[in-house]
């Protein structure tokens, strides 16, 4: 059983260490990026409401995200625990996770936090080539990582495990792994 939450800046690798974790650990990788993706290529109600706010790199407002991953946490596989990748990534989407998870008294068991300096993952990005990735929407993307998501940090001090993720991506799974170990 773990409820873990991974936040980074974009770039950092959140997505790629996600899948490799949810599959070492035995748990969901939920990724708030890749529902709204899935929404949007289905072209649903939520998707097309999202799409503006992809587009510009802008953070898809709290009562359309915050309930898409409610509906997510209440399917089955999700009992078991998860990993929250891209969510939440402000103080409000912090507290309103809190609250969902508490009434089935459940609580988030560590924060991991991506450690990956900003010239380092804007080159990565760049050569990402998703549609969202031009370089002003990169650089948006930074900008509300630092205002809105860094302050999370702080914010999650008890819980969280700060993992260097420059470098070899097995390598940064492991790190992540040895620090989930030695919690506590
Ligand atoms: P990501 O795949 O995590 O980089 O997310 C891609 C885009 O989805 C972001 O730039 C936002 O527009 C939107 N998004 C993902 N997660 C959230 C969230 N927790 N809150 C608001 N918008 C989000």
């Amino acid at each position: 059983m773990l409820r873990l939450v991974l936040v980074g800046p974009p770039g950092a690798g959140k997505g790629t260490q996600a899948v490799r974790l949810a599959e070492n650990l035995g748990v969901p990788n939920i990724s708030t990026g890749d529902l709204f993706r899935g929404n949007l290529s289905q072209r649903t109600e939520l998707g097309l409401a999202a799409q503006r706010f992809l587009d510009a790199g802008e953070l898809v407002p709290d009562e359309v995200t915050v309930g898409m991953v409610a509906d997510r946490l209440a399917e089955p596989d999700a009992v078991k625990g998860f990993i929250l990748d891209g969510f939440p990534r402000t103080i409000a989407q912090a507290d309103a996770l809190s609250e969902l998870l508490a009434e089935d008294d459940h609580e988030l068991d560590a924060v991991v936090a991506l450690d990956v300096p900003e010239d380092v993952v804007v080159a990565r990005l760049l050569g990402r080539g998703r549609c969202d990735d031009t370089e002003d929407v990169i650089r948006r993307r930074q900008e509300i990582y630092r205002d809105e998501t860094y302050p999370l940090l702080r914010h999650y001090g008890h819980l969280l495990l700060t993992v260097d993720a420059v470098g070899d991506i097995a390598e940064v799974t492991e790190r992540v792994l040895t620090a989930l170990s030695s919690r506590t």
